[in-house]
Formats: C-alpha cells, structure tokens, sequence
C-alpha cells in the first residue's frame, strides 16, 4: 500500500502495512470516504472568498461528482446543498477572522465524517503542514493560486510529496486510479491539502517562516453544523513530527508489527494478511471464540505441541548460539547467552546435601528432621494450585 499523508497515523501506529512486498494491501474507502471525495471535488471548484452560487446552480455538477464517485445514498440535491452550506459558512468565517491581513500560512482540511481528530492531534494535518511550510519557505509552491486581494493567496486541492529525509517538499501529480500518487517517490510522502492560504512573499529573507504553520480542520458532516478548529504547528512540534516520520519509515519493511488496539478492519488494511493476526496461535486467540467440551480439548493439545516445538527450538537456538556467538531480532536486539548464579533450596537439595555428607542412611533421616522443623517453623509454606492437564477418560 502506498504510503500518503492521509495514512499518516496508521503509519506511526505500525510500519507493517506499508510494505512493498505485500500483495493486495490496497487502501479501501467505506461508504463515508467515498462521499468525502464527492464532496471535496466539488467544493474545489468554488472559490473561497467568492459569493457562494445558489445550491440550484451546483445541481448538475454535483449528480456529475455522485456518479464519478458511485455514491448512491446521497441525493445531487443534498451535495448542492451541503456544499454550498460550508463554502458559505468558510467564506463568511474568512472575512469575520480577518486572517488575510495578517498574513499567515494555513492549511485546512475537509472532513465529512464523524468526529475527526484535533488539528494537533492529527497525522494527516501536521504531514500536510510541514509539506506546505517546506514548500513556501523554498519559494517552490507552483500549482493554481488564486490572489486575495493585494497580500495573500489560495490554492485548493494541491497535491505536494513531502520528503522527511531531505526536510523538503514539491508540487505532485494528484492522485490516479486506486487513489495511487503515480510520481512520488519511494522516500516521500505524497497529499493533497484541501485549503492553503499563503501571503505573497515579496522578501525571502524575512523570518516570516520562523512562525511555523496554522492547520485547521473544517468538520462539515452531511448533517450537522459546520466548526473550524486551528492549531498553531510550531518549529519544534515540526520537528518533532519529522523525526517521529522518519523513525516509522525506516521500519517499513523490516517485519514489525506493533499491533494494538488500531488493529481492525476499518483502520488496517493489512489486518488480513498481517502475521500477528493470522499465526496458527493468534488464529487460536481469534475474537468471537466460542468455548465448549471439545474447544477445550483442541487448544490445550494444540498449545502442548507449541510448548514441546517452543522447548524443542529454545534448545536448538542455546546450542547455535553456544557455537557461532550471538543471532539478532528483527527489532536490532542481539539474542545472547548470559550466565548467572541463583541459589535454590528444595526438599529435594536438602536431601541431596544431607546425604552427601553424612551417607544414605544418616542423611535421609537427617534430611527429615529439618524438613520437618522447617515445616514447623513457618518456613514452608503450603498453598494450593490447580493445574490443568490432560489425564486418561475413566468415565466422568
Ligand atoms: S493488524 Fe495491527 S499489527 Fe497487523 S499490520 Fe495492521 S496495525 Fe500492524
């Protein structure tokens, strides 16, 4: 699966499903994504800051978008409307907040579905605000931007890979079939930010861009009232966010998983095919078990073959290991051999001891003397255990 801002956060989750070399990991769109995508398309054909069209104006694009996108629960009426209610909402906030004199850089994000993350909290966002602040601050930003009066600019619907080795960003293609960024490279982050508003830089040398970046969600559910959320991303949480890249990059491909409870269905599309969930013994531990008489019977004889093979290998690897020096993990850890000393004291090295010094015959009732004034003394201690086994069937 292709790796993209948008699967930022499963990616510092785990590395495992951005690997090359597994076959059919594709990114999959539920029902809501896919109407996400209508949506979008739509409203970036509208300039922000412009008088919104009437919603009857919108119709005819908005069946085009359903169609492209096979969306069939949501009417072109609805989409119409819906776009035409956040556009207004985003250009009436734009002119309230006033930004535009203070020539800021902000990244803004759609999001249709259910409760979105925090802008601070969000992969997504602070991939795609590194990226855009890369982008300004080498004077690379190309792509279609829209003039708001004499200071600032806005662009919609920018495609930019952003690179976290090189700590820099360029404009890309959009993405393809399959949601697939055909001219990103294997080191770079490819995305596309919804709404970036940039001031016209007429003097690089400015510390303009020490400030770091504002991003913004705009949640704009079907339903429900439009809400604009900013965070401020700063040079260190950048910084931050960078290395925390970088750190889940490097570890795409070399086999780790770290699974948790972001593995389902809905969030990894690698769950199918991913080793922690498909093992014979993570087969065992499958959700929805039902335990009953024989249930029982197979797991515990299943468990007593991986004991004996786990006893079996440990020997092996101690014996290799005792020959050709230390083997390393997939994690970087070495797997040594490591003496120590520990002392044990038991019925049977009491007696053990005893007889050895004084002979069979002294020793054994020697040995049961002080078993039995160590019992007395409090310094055995009986518990009880319950152990499970298997035994013989004499007829429950
Ligand atoms: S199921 Fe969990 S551990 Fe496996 S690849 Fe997905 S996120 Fe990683």
């Amino acid at each position: 699966m292709q790796l993209s801002a948008s699967k930022t956060d499963l990616l510092l989750a785990c590395s495992y499903p951005f690997d090359r070399r597994l076959k059919g990991v594709v990114s999959t769109a539920g029902p809501e994504a896919i109407y996400g995508s209508a949506f979008h398309e739509l409203i970036s054909t509208l300039k922000p800051c412009t008088p919104t069209p009437a919603e009857s104006k919108l119709v005819k694009s908005a069946k085009m978008m359903l169609k492209k996108w096979s969306v069939v629960d949501v009417t072109p009426e609805e989409l119409a409307s819906h776009v035409a209610r956040t556009h207004s909402y985003v250009r009436r906030w734009i002119e309230r907040e006033g930004f535009l004199e203070e020539r800021c850089l902000m990244v803004f994000d759609y999001k249709t579905g259910a409760d979105p993350a925090m802008p601070k909290e969000s992969g997504q966002l602070k991939t795609l605000g590194i990226a855009v602040h890369r982008l300004f601050r080498d004077g690379l930003a190309g792509g279609r931007r829209y003039l708001l009066g004499k200071e600032m600019t806005v662009s919609c619907e920018e495609s930019i890979a952003y690179n976290p080795w090189d700590d820099a960003a360029r404009n890309c293609d959009g993405p393809g079939e399959g949601h697939i960024y055909r001219d990103a490279g294997e080191d770079e982050i490819p995305g596309t930010t919804d709404l970036v508003f940039a001031p016209v830089i007429r003097d690089r040398s400015t510390n303009f861009f020490d400030e770091g970046v504002t991003v913004g969600i705009i949640h704009t559910p079907l339903s429900g009232m439009v809400t604009i959320q900013t965070a401020q991303l700063g040079p260190s949480g950048m910084a931050e966010h960078r290395k925390a890249l970088r750190r889940a990059m490097s570890r795409i491909g070399d086999d780790s998983m770290r699974p948790g409870g972001h593995c389902t269905g809905l969030y990894c599309p690698a769950i199918r095919v991913c080793p922690s969930k498909t093992s014979a013994l993570a087969t065992l531990q499958a959700r929805g078990i039902v335990w009953s008489y024989e249930r029982v019977g197979e797991v515990h004889q299943t468990l007593e073959l991986y004991d004996h093979l786990s006893k079996q290998l440990r020997a092996e690897m101690r014996a290799w290991i005792d020959q050709n020096g230390p083997g390393i993990r997939r994690d970087g850890k070495l797997v040594v051999l490591r003496k120590s000393e520990r002392e044990n004291l038991s019925k049977a090295s009491i007696e053990r001891g005893l007889v050895k010094l004084h002979g069979p015959e002294k020793g054994h009732h020697k040995a049961a003397k002080m078993i039995e004034m160590l019992r007395e003394s409090g310094c055995i201690e009986t518990s009880e255990r319950t152990e499970m086994r298997a035994e013989p069937d004499r007829g429950r």
